[in-house]
């Protein structure tokens, strides 16, 4: 039972409890309230009414209660302790009410009753500011770790504060190992560069960035430091900077790239420009749509232009030469409208005067719709070019002179060698007619040596001829196997007086027609044979003649000279085909000749298309060969007959009675030769020094043949065959000439004239050309 004076005493205590600065509660063991202060009715809006009993547990967040119960059980367990606990209320107006509260048994002394006793807190405003901390680091945590950066707080003692960073793998050591040591500490010898960055941004209180490369320098990984200043306090303890580093390996590469190109794009130009100087070639283009024209350096260069010149069509054009600007225009109206392209050859006048030569070339552009819409192309200058052609055309002209005089000079002195020698074989041949014994070793070798003589200069001839590309096969129907019995037969006695056997073999499997040029063929062998026999002096010559290939209109046939002669040592096997080369072997003597059969042989067989083989061994023999293709007579293939074996002219004397024929030829001896060959074939000419006396007979009397010299002075052969073909139509002219130049045939052949008779010339000649003029006239002989 509860004394008065204890009853007053509580009261007191309650007073005193009713008007603590902080919330205060009384319950049973059970937790059922029977007393709460002012303060508690305040803090939590709650009254005394409400509160009691179990009341005051209800407004206390649903979560929190079984740590309260729990707490009011281990109080009840624990008597005499304080226990701290915490809870959180839901409060009317602020909504939520954090709480923190202390909470003890206590033993009434009387009736041993239990009852506890508990002080409230209101730690709301704690609690909350905790809270948005919290909060504000983890966002803080989540921005950094979206940038993807790590991020240090230094103080101004460059110590480390703080690391933050998304990943810590990162980062070179564990995060923790960072806090407290120094820059220098931590990142050694590369530290430097960080350290005076941060020592600026203290000083200057400005960010700074560096850009380095990761510190392992095998990674090609790059990173960007930005140094912020954050609190710019004069106690460096206080200070603080962030450090942020980002890595920018991306960017970096993406720049390097691109510097890269840069940097190749620039080497590129230069190439550019090096090549267009080097080629004296300027690029340009032309959009066609803006009027706008692109010019690479080198097109100013060519124009004498600099690069402040804005070109522009119509003063480009003024630059053309004149002779030069319509050609232009229309091949640049013909790209713009036609989109053709060009590639031409031009003069301009640079804008310092300059003229030059330009190869221009310009090419269309096309739009998706197929409309020119751009010229591009390139200017060349060929000035040096153009002058050295120039040079060479000068060069070949001069060439060409030379080489007409050369020719010219060869075809004069053929004449004027071949004149006298006309006269001296004429007299050889008539003292033939009728010798003294005893004289017939000297008109021999008079004769041999004319021969020779004749042979040299129709030689040198035919090689000027082969070289100045007159050289013009003729072609005729020829019977090889019977050909090569006949040369066989030509050099039997030749083979003979040397002791020397010559034998022939002809492929019978060779068509008995094909198509030769029987004169050249004959020249190339008996070259072969004539060397053959010179240079043997024992043994046997032979001529093989084997069919290669034989198609319906072609057959290739292989022809083989061969001796057992001194042979060609080694060293001359190249250059016995060269002009005047003949081989110098101390042990022979030194055959006759003059070095040109070779030399003409080869290139015979060159104008056959085909190439002359030589194997030699010396002492053992040497053999020639070649093949060549020739045609086979087709319908449309037929070439003229071939000429008459020449006849021979012991048959013939006195036989042309009937003919009139009157000679004009300036040279006595040669008019005396002639005249003599002609009366022993029974003409009694009539002789005229010049064209005017010609004339002058012709109209007196009657005539069937005319044999015209072609070289006299006052009036030459031409000029009195031109007369004579309009004036004297019956009259068969007959042209008698040194000049055996295929110009002169071709010449005559042109006005009809078809009979030519050499100078010097053989008796047989003169025999084979009256009988065909006496066929013409239907002459019995
Ligand atoms: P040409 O033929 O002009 O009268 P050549 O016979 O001396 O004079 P080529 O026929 O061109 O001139 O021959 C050139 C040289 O080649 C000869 O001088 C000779 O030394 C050598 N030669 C040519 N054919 C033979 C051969 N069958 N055997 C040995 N040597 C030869
Ligand atoms: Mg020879």
């Amino acid at each position: 039972m509860k004394t008065d004076q204890h009853y007053g005493e509580e009261i007191h205590i309650q007073k005193a409890l009713q008007l603590a600065p902080i919330g205060a509660f009384l319950t049973d063991i059970e937790g059922n309230c029977f007393f709460v202060n002012e303060e508690w009715e305040k803090m939590t809006s709650l009254s005394f009414d409400k509160s009691q009993g179990k009341g005051w547990l209800k407004i206390i967040v649903e979560e929190d209660l079984p740590a309260v119960e729990s707490v009011i059980n281990r109080s009840v367990e624990t008597p005499h302790t304080s226990l701290v606990f915490y809870y959180r209320v839901k409060h009317p107006k602020t909504g939520l009410l954090y709480c923190k509260a202390n909470i003890r048994s206590v033993t009434d002394e009387e009736d041993n009753s239990r009852y506890l006793v508990g002080y409230v807190q209101d730690i709301t405003e704690e609690k909350m500011s905790e809270n948005r901390q919290m909060e504000l680091s983890t966002h803080l945590q989540a921005l950094i770790t979206s940038m993807e950066d790590i991020v240090f707080e230094i103080d101004g003692h460059l110590t480390f504060k703080n690391v933050w960073v998304h990943d810590e793998a990162i980062l070179f050591m564990p995060k923790k190992e960072f806090l407290g040591k120094k820059i220098a500490d931590v990142l050694g010898p590369q530290a430097s560069m960080f350290v005076e960055v941060i020592k600026e941004v203290i000083e200057v209180g400005e960010v700074r960035d560096i850009t380095y490369k990761h510190f392992d320098d095998s990674k090609d990984q790059w990173f960007k430091a930005r140094i912020k200043p954050v609190i710019k306090s004069p106690d460096l303890s206080n200070y603080l900077l962030v450090l942020s580093i980002q890595d920018v390996t991306a960017e970096k590469q993406a720049e390097l790239a691109l510097q890269d190109i840069r940097g190749r794009l620039e080497l590129t130009n230069q190439l550019l420009d090096v090549s267009q100087e080097l080629s004296r070639t300027g690029g340009w283009e032309v959009n066609l749509q803006t009027q706008e024209i692109f010019w690479t350096k080198h097109t100013y260069l060519i124009y004498d232009l600099d690069e402040t010149f804005t070109p522009a069509l119509d003063v480009v054009n003024t630059y053309v030469a004149e002779e030069d600007r319509v050609m232009m225009a229309e091949h640049f109206a013909a790209a713009m409208f036609q989109g053709k392209s060009y590639d031409i050859e031009l003069r301009i006048i640079t804008a310092k005067g300059n003229k030059k030569w330009i190869r221009a070339i310009g090419t269309p552009v096309f739009s998706d719709h197929n409309k020119v819409i751009m010229l591009r192309g390139a200017l060349m200058d060929i000035t040096r070019k153009k002058e050295d052609e120039l040079e060479l055309i000068q060069a070949r002209d001069s060439a060409e002179d030379a080489a007409r005089a050369k020719s010219d000079f060869l075809s004069i002195m053929s004449h004027e060698i071949r004149t006298p020698l006309n006269g001296i074989i004429g007299i050889a041949n008539l003292l033939k007619l009728n010798y003294i014994p005893e004289q017939e070793e000297y008109i021999h070798n008079l004769l041999f040596s004319a021969d020779h003589l004749l042979q040299l200069i129709n030689d040198i001839l035919d090689l000027n001829k082969i070289d100045r590309e007159q050289f013009e096969l003729n072609y005729s129907v020829l019977n090889l196997h019977e050909q090569i019995k006949n040369i066989q037969n030509q050099f039997k006695s030749l083979a003979d007086i040397k002791g020397l056997s010559l034998v022939s073999t002809v492929d019978d499997n060779i068509p008995r027609k094909i198509i030769a040029d029987v004169t050249r063929l004959n020249q190339i062998l008996n070259n072969l044979l004539s060397n053959a026999i010179k240079y043997t002096d024992k043994g046997q010559i032979s001529i093989n003649v084997e069919l290669v290939k034989k198609q319906t209109e072609k057959v290739t046939v292989h022809f083989s000279v061969k001796d057992t002669g001194i042979g060609i040592p080694k060293e001359h096997l190249e250059t016995v085909f060269e002009s005047f080369r003949q081989v110098q072997q101390s042990t022979v003597r030194k055959q006759a000749g003059t070095g040109l059969g070779l030399a003409i042989t080869q290139k015979l067989i060159t104008l056959h298309n085909s190439q002359i083989f030589l194997e030699s061994e010396p002492g053992v023999g040497t053999e020639f060969h070649f093949d060549i293709v020739f045609d086979l007579p087709t319908k449309k293939n037929r070439p003229a007959k071939r000429e008459e074996l020449l006849p021979e002219i012991s048959g013939y004397a006195r036989k042309f009675k009937d003919i009139r024929l009157i000679f004009v030829e300036d040279n006595p001896i040669n008019v005396l030769v002639a005249k003599r060959q002609l009366e022993y074939f029974g003409i009694q000419p009539d002789c005229a020094l010049s064209g005017p006396e010609a004339l002058e007979l012709l109209q007196k009397n009657k005539y069937d043949i005319a044999l015209l010299d072609l070289h006299m002075p006052e009036m030459d052969g031409y000029a009195l065959s031109e007369i004579i073909r309009n004036e004297y139509k019956d009259v068969h002219i007959v042209i008698f000439t040194a000049d055996i130049m295929p110009e002169v045939r071709r010449k005559f052949a042109q006005k009809g004239v078809f009979d030519i008779l050499n100078k010097p010339f053989f008796p047989r000649e003169m025999l084979a050309t009256l009988l065909k003029i006496a066929q013409v006239m239907k002459l019995k002989i």
